[in-house]
């Protein structure tokens, strides 16, 4: 068994409930397995499918069905079960399944020792008329069957193409979207419309510089300091942010990526213990987009947070269940971000967040983290740090 240090196991076999299989949720099912091998772990997920979503973007090239893993393969991989169910996590229940230490779910009464709550965060939506696509679309339409078949019911010549959002999530599209046309030969106008003066304004502006002088080259226009209300037909209602001045253009279809809306954030100790009302709840762990740690580590909204959120949760869990009781604090620091544009080219940070690389040296460290991840998901983890 590796040795874990401060965890002095009392118990062979805790019942653990995770809530949400994405990057924190398998993160934590391969840790808790790695120590504990017969833990009985419950994953309840109210998907059929794991999804790598940090993929997502990517299914312009390739089949869905690419970055998808059937719960029932990762029952059979790791002897966990999976429950297919939405779980209504509201905060004041927490407390009263920390006394309770069950929960029911699909009519079955699942009692459990410690709860996980891994659930992610929500997509921001917007009321969408048919010509308009978000992440959630994404996730049941490759975007290549999307894009197709919705430019095949448009008349040709002049089609409009509008992406709305110039975060990481909306570059890593739009850029796939551009390459898809070009591969396809699609005569479309692709635009960007974006609420802040310059793209990827999250990271320094070597981030911006470089992505937007992709953009220039590709001929995608660019609509910076702009709001959108709305799309209606074939038009979308766009509004100046610096003058207030509105104003409409012809788009055949849009696509929305508004960004995340955590709608359960919840507010965990250092150690990744929810805080209820007075204290933190002894055996409710949180991890991922979903959680908040009062910490000195990265709380921010990526798979690198979730998956180390995942793991120390997981290790916290099992320190806490065994005799000494001590816990390890969150620290982890971001290592670094990179952002795809395209099959070719990618932009990123690492080690500081000044440290732009781009180019195939971005792409390789890009290609270098899926990898990892995907050992994880076979239960070989070979993250250090
Ligand atoms: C297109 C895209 C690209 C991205 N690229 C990157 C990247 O390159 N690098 C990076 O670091 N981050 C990236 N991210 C962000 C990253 O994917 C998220 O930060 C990460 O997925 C968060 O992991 P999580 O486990 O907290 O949540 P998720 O991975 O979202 O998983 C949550 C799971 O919980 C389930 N669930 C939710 N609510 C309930 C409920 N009530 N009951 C039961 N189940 C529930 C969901 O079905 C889901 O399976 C990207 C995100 C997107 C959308």
């Amino acid at each position: 068994m590796p040795f874990m240090p401060f965890y002095i196991p009392r118990h062979k076999q805790l019942r653990i409930v995770i809530v949400g299989g994405g990057y924190a949720g398998i993160a934590a099912l391969v840790t808790f397995l790695r120590y504990m091998p017969e833990a009985k772990i419950t994953l309840i997920d109210a998907r059929t499918d794991h999804l790598k979503i940090t993929h997502l973007h990517e299914t312009f090239r390739y089949p869905l069905q690419d970055f998808l893993i059937a719960f029932s393969a990762l029952e059979n991989r790791f002897g966990c079960r999976h429950v297919c169910a939405k779980l209504t996590l509201e905060k004041s229940t927490l407390e009263q399944w920390q006394n309770d230490k069950f929960l029911v779910i699909n009519d079955e009464i699942l009692e459990f020792d410690y709860l996980l709550i891994t659930s992610g965060s929500a997509v921001a939506q917007m009321s969408k008329a048919e010509n308009i696509f978000d992440l959630h679309d994404f996730m049941r339409i490759p975007g290549f069957d999307l894009l197709a078949s919705v430019l095949d019911k448009k008349e040709k010549g002049e089609r409009f193409i509008s992406v709305i959002g110039g975060g990481a999530t909306g570059i890593q599209f739009l850029f796939e979207i551009a390459y898809f046309l070009r591969r396809q030969k699609i005569e479309s106008k692709l635009r960007l419309i974006h609420g802040a003066d310059r793209v990827l304004n999250q990271f320094v502006t070597g981030f911006s510089t470089y992505a937007q002088a992709r953009m220039s080259a590709l001929d995608i226009d660019f609509y910076p300091n702009t709001h959108y209300y709305g799309q209606q037909a074939d038009e979308i209602s766009l509004g100046d942010n610096e003058t207030g001045r509105k104003f409409h253009l012809p788009s055949a279809i849009s696509f929305l990526f508004l960004g995340k809306q955590p709608k359960t954030l919840l507010l965990a100790n250092a150690f990744g213990q929810v805080m209820g009302e007075k204290h933190a709840l002894q055996n409710i762990f949180t991890a991922g987009d979903c959680s908040n740690y009062h910490s000195f580590g990265s709380n921010t909204m990526t798979a690198q947070s979730a998956v180390r959120k995942g793991q120390l949760a997981a290790r916290n869990v099992l320190r806490h269940s065994g005799s000494l009781k001590l816990l390890e604090p969150y620290l982890h620091r971001d290592l670094g971000y990179v952002v795809s544009l395209g099959p070719t080219d990618a932009v990123g940070w690492l080690a500081l967040e000044g440290n732009v690389v781009t180019g195939l040296p971005a792409l390789m460290i890009k290609e270098v983290v899926e990898a990892q991840y995907d050992l994880l998901l076979t239960g070989i983890d070979t993250y250090i740090v």
